[in-house]
C-alpha cells in the first residue's frame, strides 16, 4: 500500500513484491487472465499483470488480501466471527457477480467494498467483547436486526463504524460508501454514479449473504428477489440460476487465499430449507389454529358447565334434593321475611310442623330406599294438598314445616286436618298392588298479626311443641 501511495512507484517494485507472496500473485494473476477482461493471451508474468489491472484494481486485490488476514485471525479467537468473515467471503463473491452481470468496471472494488462491509462488527467486538458477540449471535441464529441491536446497546452500528475506520485508513470512497450503506441504501442516491452502483451491488450481495447465512432464508430470498428486480432488473428465474454455482465459486476464491469455507449450503440445499420454513409455517398457522378452536371449545364447556353448576348451586340454595321442596336455609329466609311483614301490616299467618309417625320401622322394614320414596310421596302430595301461597318445606329429615301466609288459627287448623287425613286415608305407592298406611302428626301455631308470636323463631317452636304434644298422645293427630 506505501509503493502504490509513494507516487514514484513503478510497476516492477510491485510486481517484485507480490512474487514473494504467492497466494496473492495468483490471485492476481487469475483476475487479469478472467473472461471479463477477455485477453487474447494467457498472462503468467506477475509483473505484466500489475501493469495490465492497473495499480487500483492491484491495491484493492491486495487489500482484500490483508483483510481476509485479519478476519481470519481474528475469527480464530471467536467462532461468531468465522461466520462472518466466512459470510462476507460470500457477499464479496456474490458482490463482483453482481458486479458482472451488470457489467460494471469496478469487479474487484465490489468484491472488496463487499468484503470489507462488516469491518466494522471487528472493531465493536474488540471494543465490547462478549455483549457485542451477543448481538452477532442474535443475527445469525434468530435473523435478528443486528443494526437495531448496535443502536440500541452501543450507540453507533457497524456501518457508520466501518465507515469511519476505512476513511481513517484513507481507503477511497468507492469502498468505504458502499460500507456506509450496506443495510439501507437511503442517502446513497446522492453519491456519484459510479460510488452508487457500487452501494447497491454491496447492499445486493449483503441481502444475498442472509439467503445463506441467516435462518429465515425463504423470506430473504423474496427479499433479495423484489430488490434485485428492482435494482439490477434481473428476475426470480435469473436470480435463482444466479445462484446455483455460488457455493463453488466462493469455496474457490476462498481457496485463493488459503482459506477453507465450511458449512456453507448449495442454492438446492437452501431452497429445501426455504421450503421446509414453509412447511412449518403453515403447520405452526394449523396447528395454532386447532389450539385456538379447542380453546374456544374449552371455554364454551366451561362457560356452559359454569351455567349448570350455578343453576345448580341456586337450586341448592333453596330446593331439597330428594323431595323437591324448598330447604330449610330457604325457608328460614322466607319464614323472617313473612312474618316481619304480617307484623307490620298487622295479617294473621300461621306454621304447622307435621313428622311422620314411626318413620324408623318404615326404614328398617321396607329399607332406606322406599323411605326416600315415601319422603318424595309425601312432598308431592303436600304440595297437591296446599294454596298457591302456602309454602311447603322439608325442614329436615322426616319432618316437613308449612307456611299458610294470611291465615289464622282456624283456617290453618283445617288445612292441617285436610292434609292429616289426605295422607292417613290414601296408602303410598309401595309395590304394584299394594301400599304402605303411613300417617302422620301435626303442630300448628298462628300469629294474627299482633299477639300469639314474638318471632318467628317462637311461632315454629310453639308449632314444635304441639307436634311433640301429638306424638305423645297418639300420633295421627292435629294439635293447636
Ligand atoms: P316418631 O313417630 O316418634 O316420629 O318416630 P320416628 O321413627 O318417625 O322418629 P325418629 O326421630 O326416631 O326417627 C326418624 C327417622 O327418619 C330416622 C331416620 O332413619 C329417618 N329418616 C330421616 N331422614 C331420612 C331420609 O332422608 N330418608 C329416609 N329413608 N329416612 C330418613
Ligand atoms: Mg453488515
Ligand atoms: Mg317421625
Amino acid at each position: 500500500m506505501q509503493l502504490i501511495e509513494g507516487g514514484s512507484t513503478q510497476a516492477d517494485q510491485i510486481g517484485d513484491l507480490l512474487s514473494a507472496d504467492p497466494a496473492l500473485s495468483s490471485r492476481i494473476l487469475k483476475v487479469v487472465n478472467s473472461a471479463f477482461y477477455g485477453l487474447p493471451h494467457q498472462v503468467t508474468n506477475i509483473h505484466k499483470a500489475v501493469v495490465m489491472l492497473g495499480f487500483d484494481t492491484v491495491q484493492t486485490l491486495v487489500l482484500s488480501a490483508s483483510v481476509v488476514d485479519v478476519m481470519v485471525h481474528a475469527g480464530e479467537a471467536l467462532r461468531d466471527l468465522r461466520l462472518i468473515w466466512e459470510r462476507s467471503m460470500f457477499s464479496a463473491v456474490t458482490a463482483r457477480k453482481i458486479a458482472q452481470v451488470l457489467k460494471n468496471r469496478h469487479l474487484e472494488e465490489s468484491f472488496m467494498a463487499a468484503l470489507l462491509m462488516d469491518i466494522g462488527m471487528l472493531a465493536q467486538l474488540k471494543l465490547h467483547g462478549d455483549p457485542y458477540a451477543r448481538v452477532i449471535r442474535g443475527e445469525l441464529e434468530k435473523g435478528q436486526d443486528i443494526v437495531l441491536g448496535e443502536v440500541t446497546d452501543f450507540e453507533v452500528s457497524h456501518e457508520r463504524l466501518g465507515q469511519c475506520l476505512l476513511e481513517r485508513w484513507n481507503i477511497p470512497d468507492l469502498l468505504s460508501r458502499p460500507v456506509l450503506y450496506h443495510h439501507d441504501l437511503a442517502g446513497s442516491e446522492e453519491e456519484p454514479d459510479d460510488i452508487r452502483a457500487l452501494c447497491e451491488i454491496t447492499h445486493l450481495a449483503r441481502q444475498a449473504a442472509g439467503i445463506f447465512y441467516s435462518p429465515n432464508k425463504g423470506v430473504s430470498i423474496q427479499d433479495f428477489k423484489v430488490e434485485a428486480g428492482r435494482l439490477i432488473d434481473m428476475n426470480a428465474n435469473e436470480v435463482d440460476s444466479f445462484f446455483r454455482s455460488i457455493r463453488d465459486e466462493v469455496m474457490d476464491v476462498a481457496l485463493q487465499y488459503g482459506l477453507e469455507v465450511r458449512g456453507l449450503k448449495s442454492y438446492t440445499e437452501i431452497l429445501d430449507l426455504a421450503n421446509q420454513e414453509l412447511t412449518q409455517l403453515n403447520k405452526t398457522y394449523e396447528q395454532l389454529n386447532r389450539e385456538l378452536l379447542a380453546a374456544q371449545k374449552r371455554a364454551e364447556e366451561l362457560a356452559h358447565g359454569l351455567k349448570l353448576a350455578n343453576e345448580k348451586l341456586q337450586r341448592m340454595a333453596s330446593i331439597d334434593e330428594l323431595t323437591g321442596l324448598y330447604n330449610r336455609h330457604y325457608f328460614e329466609d322466607f319464614f323472617a321475611r313473612e312474618f316481619s311483614r304480617c307484623r307490620r301490616y298487622k295479617r294473621p299467618m300461621s306454621c304447622i310442623i307435621l313428622d311422620i309417625d314411626h318413620f324408623k320401622k318404615v326404614n328398617d322394614t321396607y329399607g332406606h330406599l322406599q323411605g326416600d320414596s315415601i319422603l318424595r310421596e309425601l312432598g308431592e302430595r303436600l304440595q297437591n294438598l296446599l294454596r298457591g301461597s302456602d309454602v311447603a318445606v322439608r325442614y329436615g329429615g322426616e319432618e316437613f314445616v308449612v307456611l299458610l301466609p294470611e291465615t289464622g288459627l282456624y283456617a290453618a287448623r283445617i288445612a292441617a286436618e285436610k292434609i292429616r287425613r289426605a295422607i292417613a286415608v290414601d296408602s303410598f305407592r309401595y309395590k304394584p298392588n299394594q301400599g304402605l298406611e303411613i300417617t302422620i302428626s301435626l303442630g300448628i301455631a298462628a300469629f294474627d298479626g299482633t299477639r300469639g308470636a314474638d318471632s318467628p323463631q317462637d311461632l315454629l317452636k310453639q308449632a314444635d311443641t304441639l307436634l311433640y304434644k301429638a306424638k305423645e298422645s297418639g300420633r295421627n293427630r292435629c294439635c293447636f
